[in-house]
């Protein structure tokens, strides 16, 4: 962990025994070297939560959503895409139930087409 430094000021790893950034070149101080592991864990977990809540999110509109066509489908697959990014990243939970609900998602859209086709196809021979 003692090589996992970053710049304060633009955030720029840091190799070796640097003691100046290479790319705004501030000095790098005992505090700064001590505080950014912190820092960089938090941002990991901050992103693969907003993943993760973006896949549930997306894949609950998708569901209400997936009978308009390509909308609905868009929303529903760009759900199903962030649940599953999210899944490998922690925390999962959301991205667990973003998957599960994508995937009954899916039960219900292909009842709807096979639905759609069954009237499609019946309402000639109605009239
Ligand atoms: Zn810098």
């Amino acid at each position: 962990m003692s090589n996992h430094r970053v710049c304060q000021r633009c955030g720029t790893a840091l190799s070796g025994a640097n003691t100046f950034c290479g790319r705004c070149g501030s000095s790098v101080s005992g505090s700064a070297v001590n505080y950014a592991p912190n820092v960089y864990v938090q941002q990991i977990a901050q992103k693969s939560n907003s993943i993760g809540t973006a896949g549930f999110v997306l894949a609950v509109i998708g569901l209400f959503l997936s009978w308009i066509p390509f909308l609905g489908w868009i929303i529903w697959f760009l759900g199903l895409l962030f649940s599953f990014i999210g899944v490998f990243r922690t925390p999962r939970g959301l991205s667990i139930a973003g998957l599960i609900i994508s995937l009954i998602g899916i039960v219900i859209l292909v009842g709807i087409i096979i639905l759609g086709l069954g009237i499609g196809l019946g309402m000639p021979l109605m009239y």
